[in-house]
């Protein structure tokens, strides 16, 4: 089967089989191309014609070598004429777009060449060429003249007709150029369609370009992601086999563990019984000990029953730089009946008679006086040597009992020394009070282990001229004091309290010594140049002990009063009486009486009279609840070593005793 060809290609092949047959140059746009005819046709016959009809030959051949062309297929087959070789009938864009090729292709001129007469043409007839007639043949000329005409008669008849054929062929190709040019518009149009879908494609393309780009560029990252991700978990996978071989290990022991566990909560158990018997123990050791304490309480307050609850201490002060020294023997410390291991409990003061002596004119006489007390300290006794003392007394305030610590003598006798302390702040010489507080925190402290818990409020007042003044005030009240005023706390309460005094709560050393601090410098604002009111007033501190054992619903408390005295020294007769001097006298009159009415308040309560003077004396009255009943009195006689205090020290000594009762057993007291 022969391939499908383009129109062109074969407008071109019939060129190229009739190219031989051109011979002279042609106007026609397709030169050669023209209708194939027969041999026997009249081509050869019309010989001189060829150059003038080739044109619409031409025109003919390449309308009817398109047979795919519908216009040129359904023409009329013209007479004589061969049909070009019969080819599918196609119509299309294809067939008419090269017949318009071809069209377009054609040179503008005239379809039919301007007919040559045919002169020397010999008529044509039947095919054969005519035979000369010769020239006397006139009417033999005629005729082919005329048969001649005739022929070229009809010869134009067919060419009109092919004429008009050709003009209708133009018209429907025009036609069909109009359509093609519609056409080719559209196509354009559908090609700038495509031009700019293909530029769309392009720009998509450029943009999927660098999409992929960057999906590459990301691939590269992801892959170095993944391998260090693989890295990593190798690392990991390493790790958990490291971590697999712990956990076997660790479950190894955990087993091991759990065995060890089972036997400890065995033992737990046992223990667990051992501690529920030990604590049943325990309640019980708690209730003996309990019972022990309150045995003890009863046991050492009977102790210090038995010792007195009044109890009298003589104290002697060493003889201080730049003093005389006393003659030997002027204070002799007899030994007890112990041997001299005892502790001293008697003093003999040797005074001389100097009047006597000096009548006589022999060696004045001395006379002995003995006294003998609860317990003597020589000049050598240390501050410690002194609380050991009275740590026990302390320790009856803790258990509830009442204790009060008085300091008696002349002024410059150590009384100051003995309560608060030497000066300088030296631990060696703290007085009884700093020792007595220190003592009392740390035994209420181990006190907390059987379940008690104390406080302690302390305050510390002044008596002068039977005015009370507090020595704790602080602020604008400093060394004024205000007036102070001794009242029941309560309506029906035997509690006693100093109106305007500050009552401060202690719990440590530190704080007591601050207390101590305020006061000294109160003393100091109150010091005059005439007067050293220190000495002419009693300086009463007192702590108010509260202890509770919440378990057993238990309360107690009991006030501790450590005075220290005004000096009791006389004033001496033979001054003379100044303005200084009856004020002193005052003072002098009003301390006497104060302590005149202690004394007698002493007195009162050994003798267990019904009628105690408390109200005789501020100082009394400030300390009924520390004295009498089962309350515990203590009094420091202090005593000057020098000579020249004799009487003063025997005045004081003699003051001592007459409170000391009942008559303590032991060595009878010879009072002076
Ligand atoms: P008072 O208070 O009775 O007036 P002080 O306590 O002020 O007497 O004592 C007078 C002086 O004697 C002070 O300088 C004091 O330091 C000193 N003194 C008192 N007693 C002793 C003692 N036991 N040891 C050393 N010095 C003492
Ligand atoms: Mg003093």
């Amino acid at each position: 089967m022969e391939p499908q060809r383009s129109p062109l290609l074969e407008v071109r092949g019939n060129v190229e089989l009739k190219r031989p047959l051109v011979k002279a140059p042609s106007r026609l746009p397709l030169p050669g191309t023209r209708f194939k005819r027969r041999p026997d046709q009249m081509e050869d016959a019309l010989e001189p014609e060829k150059k003038r009809t080739r044109g619409l030959d031409t025109v003919t051949k390449m309308a009817t070598s398109h047979p795919r062309a519908p216009a040129l297929t359904a023409r009329p087959q013209m007479q004589g004429q061969t049909t070009a070789p019969k080819v599918p009938k196609k119509t299309g864009p294809r067939c008419s777009t090269a017949i318009a090729t071809v069209l377009k292709n054609q040179k503008p001129g005239p379809a039919v060449p301007a007919q040559k007469p045919a002169a020397a043409a010999p008529p044509l007839l039947g095919g054969k060429k005519p035979t000369k007639r010769p020239a006397w043949d006139l009417k033999g000329q005629l005729c082919d003249l005329n048969a001649q005409l005739q022929c070229f008669r009809e010869r134009t008849q067919t060419l009109n007709q092919e004429n008009q054929q050709l003009q209708d062929q133009l018209q429907e190709a025009q036609q069909q150029a109009r359509a093609l040019g519609a056409e080719c518009r559209t196509l354009e149009g559908e090609l700038a369609r495509v031009q700019a879908q293909a530029e769309q494609s392009q720009q998509e393309l450029g943009n999927l370009r660098a999409h992929v780009l960057e999906l590459e560029e990301q691939l590269g990252t992801q892959e170095g992601l993944v391998q260090e991700l693989q890295k990593e978990r190798l690392g990991l996978q390493e790790e958990r086999r490291g971590l697999a071989t712990r956990l076997e290990e660790q479950e190894r022991r955990l087993q091991a563990s759990e065995a060890a566990l089972s036997g400890s909560q065995a033992e737990v158990a046992s223990l667990r019984q051992e501690a529920a018997a030990q604590a049943a123990a325990l309640v019980e050791q708690g209730e003996r000990l309990h019972g022990l304490e309150m045995e003890r309480r009863r046991l050492h307050n009977q102790l210090q029953e038995l010792k007195g609850n009044i109890r009298v201490f003589c104290r002697v002060r060493p003889v201080l730089a730049g003093e005389p020294t006393p003659s030997p023997g002027f204070l002799l410390f007899p030994s007890g009946p112990g041997g001299p291991s005892d502790p001293p409990t008697r003093l003999s003061v040797s005074r001389s008679d100097d009047r006597r002596g000096t009548l006589s004119g022999a060696p004045a006489p001395t006379t002995r006086h003995d006294f003998s007390f609860d317990r003597v300290f020589p000049p050598g006794s240390g501050q410690d040597q002194v609380f050991e003392e009275i740590a026990m007394l302390v320790q009856s305030a803790l258990d509830g009992y009442p204790v009060c610590i008085f300091a008696y003598g002349q002024t410059g006798s150590g009384k100051t020394f003995t309560m608060e302390g030497g000066p300088g702040g030296d631990p060696q010489v703290e007085g009884l009070i700093p020792r007595a507080l220190r003592h009392l925190f740390s035994v209420a402290q181990e006190l907390g282990g059987q379940g008690w818990t104390y406080s302690f409020v302390a305050s510390y007042v002044e008596i002068y001229n039977e005015t009370v003044r507090d020595l704790l005030a602080t602020g604008t009240r400093k060394g004024q004091g205000g007036e102070c005023e001794i009242r029941r706390a309560g309506p029906g309460s035997e509690e006693l309290t100093v109106t305007n005094a500050r009552y401060v709560p202690v719990s440590c050393e530190k704080e007591v010594e601050a207390l101590l601090h305020v006061a000294r410098q109160n003393r100091a604002v109150a010091r005059t140049s005439q007067n050293e009111r220190s000495s002419r007033s009693h300086s009463v501190f007192q702590l108010q002990i509260s202890g509770e054992h919440a378990g057993r619903g238990l309360q107690c408390g009991a006030p501790l009063s450590l005075v220290d005295l005004a000096g009791s020294e006389r004033l001496d007769p033979g001054l003379a009486l100044g303005p200084g001097e009856r004020e002193r006298l005052r003072e002098t009159q009003a301390i006497n009486s104060s302590l005149s009415t202690l004394g007698l308040v002493i007195m009162a309560l050994s003798n267990k009279e019904s009628h105690v003077p408390y109200r005789n004396s501020k100082l009394t009255y400030l300390l009924q609840n520390s004295l009498g009943g089962s309350a515990k009195m203590l009094m420091f006689v202090n005593i000057s070593p020098l000579e020249e205090n004799v009487s003063e020290s025997l005045n004081s000594l003699r003051f001592a005793s007459k409170v000391q009762l009942p008559p303590s057993p032991g060595p009878v007291r010879t009072p002076g």
